[in-house]
């Protein structure tokens, strides 16, 4: 059951197993979305912090820790055992979710969902993650061990909290690594929740970590740490630069990037109009638009363009947009007052360029920062709409005669994160399927993202994958070990 007002139950960084005051004792408030108000002062780490927490990250794998030394199956019953107690107290964590990043408590709660199948997940990889006996040359005996990289740090965005929080922890804990998270500054509230979860789980202290506070400080501080060994950011491509940079200048560090994307849905003209604009829909209006693989380009045919834009215009028009703790409510409030700006800014960035408003196009009542869903219709390649990432409610449909030209345009881009395709002819879906420059493609469905597939961008839109095999791949080094064999 949704509650408006959880209790407030840990403000502080989490480190080796104890809630702590930052070194600093600086705090920050975190934000309600819905109006605007100071849910509660969260201490704010740094560098200081981030230091005592690969610290304490780096005893907790050292040699002959309690982590290292344990069987690789018991990790898999640590994990369970956190997916477990995030189930159990899904109820609290998803109004925390709610409260603190304004989206619908039902979403919330399939975001814990999510969260806990992905952690399960990799449960169930801890102890079959194994290397290969080689028939090397020479006559050793060659076999390969994977093994965990390390400390890792991981830096996440408000958008999906607990969901990117799972994403990361799951595959560094199967592999056996050790976590510094830092979660984003809009939204710290769930993640330090589950650090009691953690501890509760049993996890030996120290193998994970959560320091609360913002880019430039804690987040640089991790990227730039010399005793961190992988970091795996989701978030803007304009920071995956500095990270990249970062951890190239420290110490050559792993990195996983997830950033943005302006991802294509291309609809054919021999489908179900009503269904095709209900995929297109959904693809772009999940989570009020905040989302990496929002299917921010709409591609429709020419014969069906018109009634396209007009299903589109009415689906958009009955979406209630309100508290996102009613039930009525699917839609609740942009995350800040600049995303709430930025997202203004490019409606009135698509007015100016000429694309028609069909509806929304301005912000829902005076309190908090809700935006009406909006779809613009005669929209070109070269418009903002067209070419930046929004991550809000906004639909941009575009118009599109052959196959050739929509390939040439959905690649037209620097992102590459997802496509969709929707049509009834399987040729088309091949060919769209194989010549799209995309880390995902779905075909007649949208957002089929689940723990075994792996998900990441091409291009700007990231560098390597999380999920499935690929993203435990992304935790590991690989060691060989050649052994002489004496001969008879
Ligand atoms: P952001 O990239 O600034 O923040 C994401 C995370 O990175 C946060 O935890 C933040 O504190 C951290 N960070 C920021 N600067 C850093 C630095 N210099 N070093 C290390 N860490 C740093 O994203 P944002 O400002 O919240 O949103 C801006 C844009 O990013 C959005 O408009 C959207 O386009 C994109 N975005 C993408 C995703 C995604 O899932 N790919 C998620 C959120 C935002």
């Amino acid at each position: 059951m949704a509650n408006p007002k959880p209790v407030i139950k840990y403000t502080q960084l989490f480190i080796n197993n104890e809630f702590v005051d930052s070194v600093s004792r600086k705090k920050f408030p975190t934000i309600n979305p819905s109006n605007g108000a100071v849910i509660t002062q969260v201490s704010e780490g740094d560098k200081a912090d981030v230091d005592k927490a690969v610290a304490a990250a780096k005893q907790a794998f050292a040699r002959g820790s309690p982590w290292r030394a344990m069987d690789a199956s018991a990790r898999g019953v640590f994990i369970n055992k956190l997916a477990d107690l995030m189930e159990r107290d899904i109820d609290y964590l998803a109004s925390l979710e709610t409260l603190d990043n304004g989206k619908t408590f039902e979403s919330s709660v399939g975001d814990i969902q999510a969260s806990a199948a992905t952690l399960r997940y990799y449960a169930g990889w801890c102890d079959k993650i194994h290397g290969n006996t080689i028939p090397s040359d020479g006559g050793k005996f060659t076999v390969t061990r994977k093994e965990p990289i390390g400390v890792v740090g991981q830096i996440i965005p408000w958008n999906y909290p607990i969901l990117m929080l799972a994403w990361k922890w799951g595959p560094a804990l199967a592999a056996g690594c050790t976590i510094v998270l830092k979660p984003a500054e809009q939204t710290p509230l769930t993640a330090l929740y589950i650090g009691s979860l953690v501890k509760e789980a049993g996890f030996p202290a120290g193998v994970i970590n959560i320091i609360p506070g913002y880019g430039p400080t804690a987040g640089a501080a991790i990227s730039e740490h010399l005793d961190i060994r992988k970091v795996a950011f989701t978030g803007s491509t304009e920071v995956g630069h500095i990270i990249m940079a970062a951890a190239a200048k420290s110490n050559l560090k792993h990195v996983s990037l997830e950033l943005g994307g302006k991802s294509p849905v291309v609809i054919f003209d021999d489908v179900d109009i009503r269904q095709a604009a209900q995929i297109a829909y959904n693809a772009l209006f999940d989570n009020h638009g905040q989302s990496c693989c929002a299917g921010s380009r709409t591609f429709v045919h020419a014969n069906i363009y018109d009634q396209f834009v007009k299903v589109a215009k009415e689906l958009a028009m009955k979406r209630k947009v309100g508290d996102p703790f009613n039930s009525q409510t699917v839609q609740g409030p942009q995350i800040d007052q600049e995303m709430f700006d930025k997202v203004l800014g490019l409606i009135k960035s698509g007015k100016d360029e000429g694309a028609v408003c069909e509806c929304g196009g301005e912000r829902e009542g005076n309190v908090g920062f809700f935006i009406k869903p909006t779809v613009f219709s005669n929209v070109k390649d070269g418009m903002r709409i067209a070419k930046e990432e929004i991550f809000g409610p906004v639909q941009s449909i575009l118009k599109f005669e052959t196959m050739e030209e929509v390939i040439e345009r959905a690649n037209n881009t620097s992102y590459g994160l997802a496509a969709a395709v929707i049509t009834n002819d399987i040729n088309k879906a091949l060919q769209f399927s194989q010549s799209v420059e995309a880390g995902s493609v779905w075909v007649n469905c949208y957002d089929a993202i689940t723990p075994q597939t792996p998900f990441g961008g091409y291009k700007k839109s990231g560098i390597g994958r999380e999920l499935g095999e690929d993203g435990l791949e992304g935790y590991l080094e690989t060691k060989t070990i050649s052994i002489r064999v004496p001969e008879i």
